[in-house]
């Protein structure tokens, strides 16, 4: 057994000598996978309480435990309740690019390490977590989805479990980039089925969608209502990231 770890560690060493870690938003060189270098680090802005009991957003003042922003109440979302890590800007950004496009799978166990502080009430809830699906067009030219990667750590590491297909997107959505709020749901609005084997799966279920960020929350929005369809009890949201304000529009990111 000590050979065995000795082995193991000698690997790593070896891996870590040949692919040194680095930043994952600068590609400075790091001490350890999956950290941040000093000048990225404090750029990374975490959610922090206190924030709306339905929407996950930041209050400027505590209005206690359970508090409900304006927002969730002119607009009650399809969801539960939704929750993110961190903000969608700087080096968060550059991750959940690195993830989907750069095929820097590495990342998302760190990445889902972060989302559960914010997502713990969430998880004790959850009877299983659900990642987004991607429509298998765009899945077989990424050959990953970012969110079943983020899912399956989320799911790993909170001991909750993990069920995928369960969710299918039966429309290919074009890119949710530069749509207006409205074309953003409209694009999704239908885009989700469950799966037939799936349906005792949803009915009187807990579910925690997985996604890598929160744009307008049209696409988890669209899931809820289909997996509310089919009887789920409860569908809270949990993501990497999330766009604040208004600027969404002006984001690269497809939330897909
Ligand atoms: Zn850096």
């Amino acid at each position: 057994m000590q050979i065995k770890r000795g082995a193991m560690w000698a690997g790593a060493q070896a891996l870590r000598f040949l692919f040194p870690p680095t930043c994952p938003s600068c590609q400075a060189m790091v001490a350890a996978p999956g950290t941040l270098c000093a000048e990225c680090w404090p750029h990374l802005r975490f959610f922090e309480k206190p924030w709306c009991a339905v929407l996950g957003t930041p209050f400027e003042f505590d209005m206690g435990e359970g508090a409900i922003s304006p927002a969730a109440i002119a607009n009650p979302p399809d969801f539960d309740r939704a929750r993110s890590a961190v903000y969608y800007s700087g080096p968060a950004r550059d991750m959940i690019r690195g993830l989907k496009y750069h095929d820097r799978t590495d990342l998302a166990p760190w990445l889902a390490n972060w989302m559960l502080r914010p997502g713990e009430e969430l998880l004790i809830d959850a009877d299983h977590v659900v990642p987004v699906p991607l429509h298998w067009h765009r899945f077989v030219s990424r050959r990953f989805n970012q969110s079943a990667e983020l899912a399956r750590h989320v799911s790993r590491l909170s001991k909750v479990p993990l069920t995928t297909g369960l969710l299918a997107r039966r429309k290919s959505t074009s890119p949710q980039v530069g749509l207006t709020a409205q074309q953003r749901k409209d694009n999704v609005s239908g885009a989700f089925q469950v799966k037939g084997k799936g349906k005792a799966l949803v009915a009187g279920k807990k579910i925690l969608l997985i996604d890598d960020v929160f744009t307008t929350g049209a696409t988890v929005s669209a899931c809820a209502r289909v997996l509310k369809r089919h009887g789920a009890a409860r569908v809270d949201v949990l993501t990497f990231a999330r766009v604040m304000g208004d600027d969404f529009a002006a984001q690269e990111t497809d939330a897909i």
